[in-house]
């Protein structure tokens, strides 16, 4: 039998305008009263950091804004925050944004109080303790970092998203407000909507996957694939928004005690190398690798196939197999999201870094089939060049 554990500390609330709730939610939790807020300008710039800033002050809470963050976040932009961290005398994070603000003000938490870099952590070089409170405050449906014990940073000088993984990244409290994410442009909520489905799949499906993982995962499935091309097409829709902020939640939950697996590998490989949108990056893999694992796990992938409504029970495995692949990429077409061959910067010669990169990835062997460079090779080729995806028995 197989043994596993499930974890999951972060306290969770949920509902429109509880973001403005912050500084009551945070009376019970004991965390100092010197905070930094980390986030990065285009979320500054929609207005979204203003209001719960001003609350905290309001409520005595001293507080110190730091933005210097890019998509894809770096470690520079990390240790910089870590320095003002110490500066400021900060006992806590709040961070309010996508995931870029939230793993680079997990990473605050983590390099403030005990120095080092990312790549210290990432490595094995240093040990996580003594890490200051987190707080999340997601203002995209997309990553689950909010729920996570993972932060995804950019090693700027090798282009290595190096993932660190530890329960005390995952942060004390996680505040789900979807009135924040009514602002997310239609391409932002596209790729992170789909980034959210790849994380339910990858976690459902990975090797390290356990059964509460996997009702979480299916329930995320449905929620997004019924509620994202509302949201994409509506963003002022507040059941579509509220619903994709709870898919991504699952989704979140799901992977967040087991693992994500080949797609992420390789887009996790793109992102570092051409600052690709982490979603984007996932879309471009997915039927790919879909193709790939089914060709050996043809029953959990036509279940899947029947959890997004892709297919029925009528359905053949075979059929459900195709009609989960033809599916999938149906539905990241109408989101608009662009093809490999599209995507800034990409270059063919570039292929056997993106697969050296890959490979690398820690989530490699937690793809569901066994996954070899050649593969890694064979499904970017795959994604470059077809416009239609064959299913391989
Ligand atoms: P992001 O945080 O990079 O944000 C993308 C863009 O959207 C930014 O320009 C940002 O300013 C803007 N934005 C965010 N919220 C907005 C809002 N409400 N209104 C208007 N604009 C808004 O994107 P993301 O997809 O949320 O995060 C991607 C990062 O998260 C990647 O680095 C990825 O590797 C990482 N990630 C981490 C985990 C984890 O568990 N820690 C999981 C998956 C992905």
């Amino acid at each position: 039998m197989k043994s596993y554990n499930y974890f999951c500390s972060t306290q969770i609330q949920m509902g429109m305008g509880k973001a403005i709730q912050l500084p009551e939610m945070l009376q019970s939790l004991e965390i100092g009263s010197s905070i930094l807020i980390v986030s990065d300008p285009g979320v500054v710039r929609v207005g979204l950091v203003e209001p719960i800033q001003t609350a905290l002050e309001a409520s005595g809470y001293r507080t110190l804004l730091f933005d210097s963050i890019e998509q894809n976040p770096r470690d520079a932009d990390c240790l910089e925050g870590a320095k003002i961290f110490h500066e400021f005398d900060a006992d806590a994070v709040v961070a309010i944004g996508g995931g870029s603000a939230m793993d680079t003000g997990k990473t605050i938490a983590l390099c403030g109080p005990n120095g080092g870099t990312p790549s210290d952590y990432a490595d094995g070089l240093r040990s996580y303790s003594n890490i200051a409170p987190i707080i999340c405050i997601p203002t995209t449906a997309g990553t689950g970092s909010e729920v996570t014990r993972s932060a995804v940073i950019t090693e700027k000088s090798t282009h290595r998203k190096m993932t660190l993984k530890h329960a005390s990244l995952r942060p004390i409290l996680a505040v789900l407000d979807p009135s924040l994410t009514f602002s997310v442009p239609s391409t932002i909520t596209a790729a992170t909507g789909v980034d959210a489905l790849v994380h339910a799949i990858e976690g459902y499906t990975c090797k390290v996957t356990n059964p509460i993982s996997q009702a979480l995962g299916a329930k995320a499935m449905q929620t997004i694939v019924s509620s994202l091309p509302t949201a994409f097409r509506d963003g002022q829709n507040e059941e579509a928004r509220q619903a994709m902020l709870e898919g991504s939640l699952l989704a979140g939950l799901c992977f967040g005690s087991a693992d994500v697996a080949a797609v992420h590998c390789l887009a996790e490989a793109l992102g570092g190398l051409y600052d690709t949108p982490h979603g984007v990056a996932n879309a471009v893999f997915l039927p790919h690798v879909l193709r790939f694992n089914a060709a050996e796990n043809k029953q959990m992938h036509a279940t899947l196939a029947r959890y997004m409504n892709f297919a029925n029970d009528s359905d053949t495995e075979e059929i459900a197999v195709e009609k989960l692949i033809e599916g999938v990429t149906s539905f990241t077409e109408a989101l608009e999201i662009p093809r490999l061959k599209d995507l800034p910067g990409v270059r063919e010669e570039d292929f056997p870094r993106i697969v050296e990169l890959a490979i690398q990835n820690n989530s490699t062997s937690s793809n569901v089939r066994s996954i070899t460079s050649t593969d890694y090779q064979q499904i970017l080729e795959q994604a470059y060049y077809s416009n239609c995806i064959e299913v391989s028995g």
